[in-house]
């Protein structure tokens, strides 16, 4: 592995603060890695801090990042991969003691070595690992839902950095068949065959999936520096990147203790001196710099090196003409990188931007033309796009469209539109297929009359409001249909969306049928069981059945015999309900609740348990439009947007550590009048030095012992086994426990109405969905609720950000406003916590900001669908092709129905 670094001891240290959970994992074996906590965010910090030393390593940092990714939420068996991916990234930007080193090993992946550039994909488990060749999209569909793929089919990082394609195979596939003298598509031609693209870099661009023509059109610039303009070095703002013109004025290889470092001041025409730097090079760039050398430079203009001289490290360089000084070189066609708005694309280790840009030059001028336009003339003319092979031109060589690229400096316009545009279309037509696929065959037509509806809803205790009974009766409508219901019940936190899901069950077990009920966490089935079976009070006749995977062997047996046999009505579980051993007698419905945490694959497989049964998608996390019009799209949707009747908004408000007393005394005000805590603490247990978080158990005993002596206070988290959880819930349920303290495992489906106060540490550490939800625990009486919503100490944790944030949570209870400032906030996978949620991975489009394209695109799909429902008329062959051959995969990824 090359080591091109930018300083090495620097970046060594920088990510030093990784080998210190390692080592403990290390010490703990790596059996252990349920331990670790926190580290995705311990990783994104160190790497941040990386970064400026990294010189060309940047793309081993991304990597090393990407590595962490959803790591605190992954099963063990992930875990397991990610720390050994995690090690491997950084030993090849790092030097790593052996013991750590050895976490790489133990973690007995069956290819022996991984190439850096596939590492990106190392996330995934063994058996879909695609170290050796990456096969495409096939290989992620067909992927066995084995315990340990269902969480964890690979997460590709972004289609531009990752390859979906084998480069190399199609390329060598394509340069045979030119050999034999058939003409391929000349978008397939391989990369090698354009000028100045030799053996060497070919390899490079190769590695990270760019092997023909095509690859590199589609390889779109990340984001665009305007390079029109030059500034003086006294001008150039610290932090941004800059253009400079200057004379070297003096030039010094310097000796440093791991190889050299070139060391260049360069005096504007003002006098200013500007201190380049290199930290690695090769000699003619030695060359190139003479003393008296006309230059002009560009790069991030930084701080601080030796008395505050400003310093670029590894910037662009362009010899200026000797004679006519003062013009940039503005030729487009000599060079790219100056004078114009450049395009920067992602990294590819060993080729050096400026060649990159030349290379993409070239295939923009010689290949963009052969991109034909696969949307249907009709849709291009009335929602008025460029042909792609112009936006595409123009998305990686802004010349029209030159002042848009240079404001937004990212992607944007009628390029981005266009493009953005397909991508959408495709995954709408995607879901519009299945929609119509779904409602063409046959599934069951339930009975589910009037009179069942009004017997089911008079056994309830209390009468549903108006919202839920409409729901009920689109759910009932949708079950009379021969075709399976597809449909998505949408509602707050404390809607009432179980009473919901208990109505449909019921209807379908009237039947004869037994109805699922699938929930995302332990805890929210365990809590769903308690409360169908508080519901079902007067009806012994129907019975409940819990099937989760840390049931024991006995029960586990039993519970699935219950299940097989029939006696089982409803079934409510975890995913151990999709797993194989999981029977049921007759699947008439399944409810699936909290859908987007599931892995796409868990769904199919409980679906395939009956006989095309009848879906119910349940949600309490508000999706903003875009999103669940992506997700969600080929669903009927029902809303509840009505709160049972009786409750008083919660007062949610923000204090600093330093007001901690003032929140005690309003929960001290609270249990005085006979009303129950719960006090929410982002972590378990506490890692070694990761962080100043207050584990529960700890700070259970604190509360204990300095703020609420002689209040009976519990305990619940993650590590608990489900017994001593059920005990700890049913303590706190029955008002034995006053105090509950929590990690986030309550975050959906705790029902305690006496509960009216919930004190959130950390509160800066959750995302607004989740606090939320959070929150969505108290408020569920007719008392008045508080949230209290506390933060750390340190700059970061109570800065104007955080504080903005946070503020978000005290000015609304509206779960859809707060979903939409969350989603702008973090961007959809992390909205919606797991890179597993069925989100299609765009390369162009982003969802919180291409609203309207998105909607365009969906009026146009769904209306294609409708005209030529199987895509046979000759103007759409051309679509119904890319659509099969491009986005089948993709889409199959994206939603299984
Ligand atoms: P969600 O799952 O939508 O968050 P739940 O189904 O847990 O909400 O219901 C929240 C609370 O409201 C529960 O305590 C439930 O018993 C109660 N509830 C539900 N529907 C009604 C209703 N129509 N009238 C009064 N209380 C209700
Ligand atoms: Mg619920």
């Amino acid at each position: 592995m090359t080591r091109g670094g930018g300083a090495p001891e620097a970046l060594a240290l920088a990510l030093s603060p990784l080998l210190q959970p390692l080592r403990l994992l290390s010490r703990a074996g790596l059996a252990r890695v349920a331990v670790l906590r926190e580290i995705e965010p311990l990783v994104q910090r160190v790497v941040e801090q990386a970064r400026p030393y990294a010189g060309d390593l940047e793309a081993g940092l991304d990597r090393l990042e990407e590595t962490a990714r959803g790591f605190d939420s992954a099963p063990e068996a992930r875990r397991r991969t990610a720390i050994a991916a995690l090690v491997r990234e950084l030993a090849g930007l790092v030097d790593v003691p052996e013991e750590i080193a050895a976490l790489a090993r133990d973690e007995s992946t069956p290819t022996s070595k991984t190439t850096p550039t596939s590492t990106s994909n190392t996330t995934a488990t063994p058996n879909s690992t695609r170290t050796s060749t990456p096969t495409s999209n096939s290989t992620r569909t067909s992927t066995p839902t084995s315990n340990s793929t269902r969480t964890s089919t690979p997460t590709s990082t972004s289609p531009r950095d990752s390859p979906s394609r084998p480069p190399a195979r199609r390329a060598a596939i394509a340069a045979a068949a030119q050999k034999a003298g058939l003409t391929p598509d000349p978008l397939l031609t391989p990369v090698d065959h354009l000028r100045g693209v030799g053996p060497a870099i070919r390899d490079k661009l190769r590695s990270k999936g760019l092997g023909t023509v095509q690859d590199l059109l589609l390889n779109l610039p990340r984001r665009y520096e305007d390079r029109r303009k030059r500034r003086t070095v006294a001008e150039a703002p610290l932090g941004e990147r800059s253009v400079i013109a200057g004379t070297v004025a003096w030039i010094d290889e310097v000796r440093a203790r791991r190889g050299r470092r070139l060391e260049v001041r360069l005096r504007d025409d003002e006098g200013g001196y500007l201190m380049l730097l290199w930290f690695h090079y090769r000699p003619s760039l030695v060359q190139r710099l003479r003393t008296g050398a006309r230059i002009v430079v560009s790069g991030d203009v930084r701080a601080g090196w030796r008395g505050g001289a400003k310093t670029m490290s590894h910037p662009d360089v362009e010899p200026l003409e000797p004679g006519g000084g003062d013009a940039l070189p503005s030729d487009p066609a000599s060079d790219d990188s100056f004078g114009r708005v450049v395009p920067v694309y992602a990294d590819v280790e060993g080729v050096p931007a400026r060649t990159y840009r030349r290379i993409a030059r070239r295939a923009v001028d010689e290949y963009a033309r052969h991109l034909a336009d696969v949307l249907p003339r009709g849709v291009l003319e009335r929602r008025e796009l460029w042909p792609l092979a112009e936006a595409v031109r123009e998305a990686h060589f802004p010349d029209r469209s030159a002042d848009v690229a240079a404001t937004a400096q990212r992607p944007a316009g009628e390029p981005h539109r266009r493009m953005a545009f397909e991508e959408l279309f495709m995954v709408q037509l995607g879901l519009a297929l299945r929609r119509r696929g779904v409602k063409v065959e046959p599934g069951i037509a339930f009975r589910a009359t009037e009179e069942s509806i009004e017997r089911i809803v008079k056994s309830l205790p209390w009468p549903l409001t108006r919202a839920q009974r409409s729901s009920v009766g689109a759910i009932a409508q949708d079950m009379r249909k021969p075709e399976p219901m597809n449909r998505l019940l949408q509602g707050d936190v404390g809607s009432g969306k179980t009473a919901v899901a208990l109505c449909a069950a019921l209807l379908a077990v009237e039947d004869g049928y037994q109805a699922a009920l699938m929930a995302p966490t332990e805890i929210l089935a365990e809590q769903h069981t308690r409360s169908l079976r508080r519901l079902l009070r007067e009806r012994r006749d129907v019975h409940v059945e819990l099937v989760t995977g840390s049931l024991g062997a006995r029960e586990r047996a039993h519970a699935e015999r219950l299940v097989r046999g029939g006696a089982a009505h409803i079934v409510v579980g975890t995913h151990a309900l999709a797993e194989e051993d999981t029977d049921f007698h007759k699947l008439g419905l399944a409810v699936i609740d909290e859908q987007h945490r599931f892995g796409v694959m868990t769904r199919a497989s409980l679906m395939k348990k009956g006989a095309r049964p009848d879906v119910l998608v349940m949600t309490a996390t508000p999706i903003p439009r875009t999103l669940a019009l992506t997700l969600y799209g080929d669903l009927d949707v029902s809303v509840l947007d009505e709160l049972p009747p009786g409750r008083t908004p919660i007062a949610t408000r923000v204090y600093r550590d330093a007001q901690r007393d003032r929140a005690y005394d309003l929960v001290r005000r609270e249990l005085k009048a006979g009303r129950q805590a719960y006090v929410v603490l982002p972590l378990v247990e506490e890692s070694e030095k990761l962080a100043d978080l207050k584990a529960a158990t700890k700070e259970r005993d604190r509360l204990a012992v300095e703020v609420f002596p002689d209040v009976p206070i519990g305990l619940v988290h993650g590590r608990q086994s489900a017994q001593e959880r059920n005990d700890a819930m049913d303590r706190f349920l029955r008002g034995e426990d006053r105090i509950l303290v929590a990690t986030t495992v309550i975050e959906v489906g705790v029902d305690v109405p006496n509960a009216t106060v919930m004190l959130v540490e950390h509160a800066e550490r959750f995302g607004l969905s989740q606090l939320h939800q959070l929150r969505g625990r108290v408020g569920r009486g007719a008392a008045k609720s508080h949230c209290l919503l506390l933060t750390g100490t340190s700059g970061a944790e109570w800065g104007p950000a955080a504080r903005e944030r946070l503020k978000v949570m005290e000015e609304t209870t509206d779960g859809f406003r707060i979903a939409e400032a969350d989603l702008e906030l973090r961007g959809p996978g992390e909205f919606l916590g797991t890179r597993q949620s069925g989100m299609p991975d765009f390369a162009v489009a982003e969802l919180a900001r291409d609203q309207a394209i998105l909607q365009e695109a969906r009026e146009e799909a769904f209306a294609l669908v409708e005209s030529d429902p199987d895509l046979r008329k000759p103007e759409n062959a051309a679509l119904r092709d890319a659509f099969q051959n491009r986005w089948r995969g993709r889409l199959s990824l994206a939603r299984v129905g």
